[in-house]
């Protein structure tokens, strides 16, 4: 019998695939659609840095933990697949044109110098010395962040989909999980689109969507979909490096001249549609921050789920009342980045071993 299987085919469950079965564990994944192609596939790749050192609550330690592994998985994953998932480390400018703005800046510089993580105030009329294509409008604060670094996630999740397929993980798109057979405290099967799939243990790593799965278990889950509308821009070569952040907007360049402009949070259910304000608004940031954006090609649009959560941590671990089914999910705005954490601590749980992280904050039934 497999030994897990595995309900979602994000970036959070092909994680957990791969590293199961590079632990030579017999895994399975289904995806009810094509794998990788929700909120994984929709993201822009952003990974602040934290530093390990410091890093004392749980939720710190899971970044801090993922920070590492981002540049060991995505050596490993080239030597695997010949894929390059586009990690690099790009740094970052923090940037506020409004006194709030400047304020939370302010929090974010004194909370990193706490942390010991590198960053510097930088003096207005320097901006444009470390990014000439930025506007020359004054900006009230801005601070470089030199250990911000970058992913691109459609190149990732192929790397993830093709390391998978190496290590023998039975990969089943268009396969969706429609209800459970319980028996005392065992999940004792999965009922699909394909038919009763059974395994020794389970787990849900269904996005946004996992509350669904969650319900016919009933176990409350405070998880539920944010949606972010995304812009793409072609340049003819890169017109900066850094990921310039405003508010919770952003722009990231690709080397290859795409320039990603993100993002709105919207509370509108399982809507993945674009709107025309929604894009509208984020034209209207990116080129104001970067002027000769205007001049670009706009290459496409779309949006994706962010699988938020009640209290901004993900849900990681084992269904209370079942001794064989686990949660991985809910990572918000952060899936890409805790992606790798996250496969290495459900890893240790489902192969039995203590998780080198405390999940107690990420309990599932919390609230
Ligand atoms: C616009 C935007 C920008 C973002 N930027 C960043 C960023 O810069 N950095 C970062 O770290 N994160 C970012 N995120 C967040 C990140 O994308 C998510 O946290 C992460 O992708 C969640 O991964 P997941 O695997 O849990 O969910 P998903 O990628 O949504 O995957 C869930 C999968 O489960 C499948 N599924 C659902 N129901 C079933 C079922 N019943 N049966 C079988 N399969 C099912 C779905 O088809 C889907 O493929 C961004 C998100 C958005 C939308």
């Amino acid at each position: 019998m497999t030994d897990v299987l595995v309900i979602g085919g994000g970036v959070v469950g092909l994680s957990i695939a791969y590293e199961l079965a590079r632990s030579d564990a017999d895994v399975q994944l289904i995806d009810r659609g094509d794998l990788g192609r929700e909120a994984s596939w929709a993201g822009a790749g952003i990974l602040p840095p934290v530093n390990a050192a410091t890093a004392l609550h749980p939720y710190d330690q899971l970044r801090a933990l993922s920070f590492a592994l981002h540049a060991q998985w995505a050596a490993r994953l080239q030597d695997e697949t010949g894929i390059d998932n586009g990690y690099r480390r790009c740094g970052a400018l923090y940037v506020a044109r409004t006194a709030g703005e400047a304020a939370a800046l302010r929090g974010m510089y004194l909370t990193f110098r706490e942390e010991q993580v590198a960053i510097e105030q930088v003096a207005p009329g320097v901006v444009s010395e470390l990014e000439p294509a930025l506007t020359t409008e004054r900006f009230r604060a801005a601070y470089d962040v030199p250990e911000e670094c970058q992913l691109r996630n459609p190149r990732y999740l192929r790397a993830l989909i093709a390391a998978c397929q190496r290590y023998g993980v039975a990969l089943s798109p268009q396969v969706a999980a429609e209800d459970f057979v319980v028996r005392g405290d065992r999940l004792e099967g999965v009922r699909t689109s394909g038919g009763m799939l059974q395994a020794k243990r389970y787990c849900l790593a269904s996005g946004a969507w996992t509350e669904q799965l969650l319900r016919r278990l009933e176990i409350p889950s405070g998880i539920f979909p944010i949606r972010g509308q995304m812009l793409l821009y072609r340049c003819p070569q890169q017109v900066f490096t850094r990921v310039l952040n405003e508010g919770n907007r952003y722009l990231v360049a690709r080397e290859d001249g795409y320039v990603l402009a993100g993002s709105t949070e919207e509370e509108v259910g399982f809507d993945t549609r674009t709107t025309a304000v929604g894009l509208a608004e984020l034209r209207a940031f990116a080129e104001a921050l970067v002027p000769s954006l205007a001049s670009a090609t706009l290459e496409k649009s779309w949006a994706g789920l962010r699988p938020a959560t009640f209290d901004g941590l993900p849900y990681l671990g084992r269904i209370p009342t079942l001794c064989n089914a686990f949660v991985a999910a809910g990572h918000f705005r952060s899936g890409l980045y805790l992606s790798p954490g996250t496969a290495v601590l459900m890893s240790q749980l489902l192969r039995d071993e203590p998780p080198t992280i405390d999940l107690a904050p990420f309990r599932i039934g919390r609230g």
